[in-house]
């Protein structure tokens, strides 16, 4: 069997830069055992992911999300892992997403135009539909701003978009409606899903005693599995998520967060994410396809 997995990427059906289809092709090139398209606040690619999937036979297609959750110290993301896209509560709760984000990017748009920037919505609309292949979607993310902004010469490099103007902070940043974590939970519980949280590292916690409280509460939510391995995390914080992973009973996971060129730093399957992880625990049937061995 094949000896890594990854369990975070996105596709143009949200900030991504690869096709549902490419991204699929792209992990069976990097002979991964399974790959989890987990978009934001969207299923819509999943379809394409799996058709894609059926025809090679050592790769595992896992149905994902990752939904934004409100979080008074850092950003807090929680993954979705196995989900069922056909659940009519998970549809519900991601359109309400959709139309709050729709809101926010709206919000946002004024924001940047109010400091002085010449930019509008159908700037940051011609980036998405450009990588659709013409196709509008509903998913317009920070990383679709960034991109317009650069694509308009006011700022040099999508980063220094964040830095500049629209990270957590900066003057055109407008904050999202978020679930709460309890309600991430369940609404992926219902689509038959295994909550996540994602990258910890930006919850940006103080010490491991606020870490460990913070753990505690979210696996009280129905958190089940937290992403150890991520492109963000050195090797002292992966070692210290995998120590709490251990410690509190979650199942540790990890993912390259792929976005395609819309970051050009982060590879398909890095970091390594052994799929021995996963293939003794009770997950094993839902991440890998398999029974547990
Ligand atoms: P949104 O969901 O609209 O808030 O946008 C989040 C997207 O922006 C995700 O793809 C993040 O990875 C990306 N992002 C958030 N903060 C930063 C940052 N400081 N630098 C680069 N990308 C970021
Ligand atoms: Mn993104
Ligand atoms: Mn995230
Ligand atoms: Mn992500």
């Amino acid at each position: 069997m094949r000896r890594f997995v990854d369990l975070h990427t996105h596709s143009t059906a949200s900030d991504g830069t690869a096709s549902p289809k490419e991204l699929v092709h792209l992990a069976d090139r990097e002979k991964l055992a399974a790959v989890a398209l987990t978009d934001h606040d969207t299923t819509d690619g999943l379809a394409a992911a799996r058709a894609a999937a059926e025809a090679l036979p050592e790769l595992h297609l896992v149905g994902g999300i990752e939904l934004s959750v409100k979080f008074h110290l850092g950003a807090m993301h929680i993954l979705g892992l196995g989900i069922d896209e056909r659940s009519s509560e998970l549809a519900e709760t991601l359109a309400s997403l959709r139309a709050g984000r729709s809101e926010r990017n709206d919000k946002m748009l004024a924001r940047l135009q109010q400091l002085g920037l010449d930019i509008s919505m159908a700037d940051v609309q011609a980036v998405a539909q450009q990588r659709r292949g013409g196709q509008p979607g509903e998913i317009i993310s920070r990383l679709h701003i960034a991109e317009a902004l650069r694509r308009k010469g006011l700022v040099a490099t999508t980063d220094e978009a964040f830095d500049t103007y629209i990270a957590r902070g900066r003057p055109g940043y407008v904050a999202r409606d978020g679930l709460t974590p309890c309600q991430a939970a369940e609404t992926i519980h219902q689509a038959d899903g295994i909550a996540a949280l994602a990258h910890p590292v930006h919850l940006h916690c103080q010490n491991r005693s606020q870490l460990d409280g913070v753990l505690r509460d979210l696996r009280a939510s129905g958190i089940e599995a937290i992403e150890v391995y991520h492109p963000q995390h050195n090797s002292d914080q992966t070692r210290l998520y995998l120590e709490f992973a251990r410690r509190l009973g979650l199942l540790a996971v990890g993912g390259s967060d792929f976005h395609g060129s819309a970051k050009p730093q982060v590879e398909l399957g890095h970091p390594r994410v052994p799929v021995s992880l996963i293939s003794a625990s009770r997950f094993a049937e839902r991440l890998l396809g398999t029974s547990p061995r």
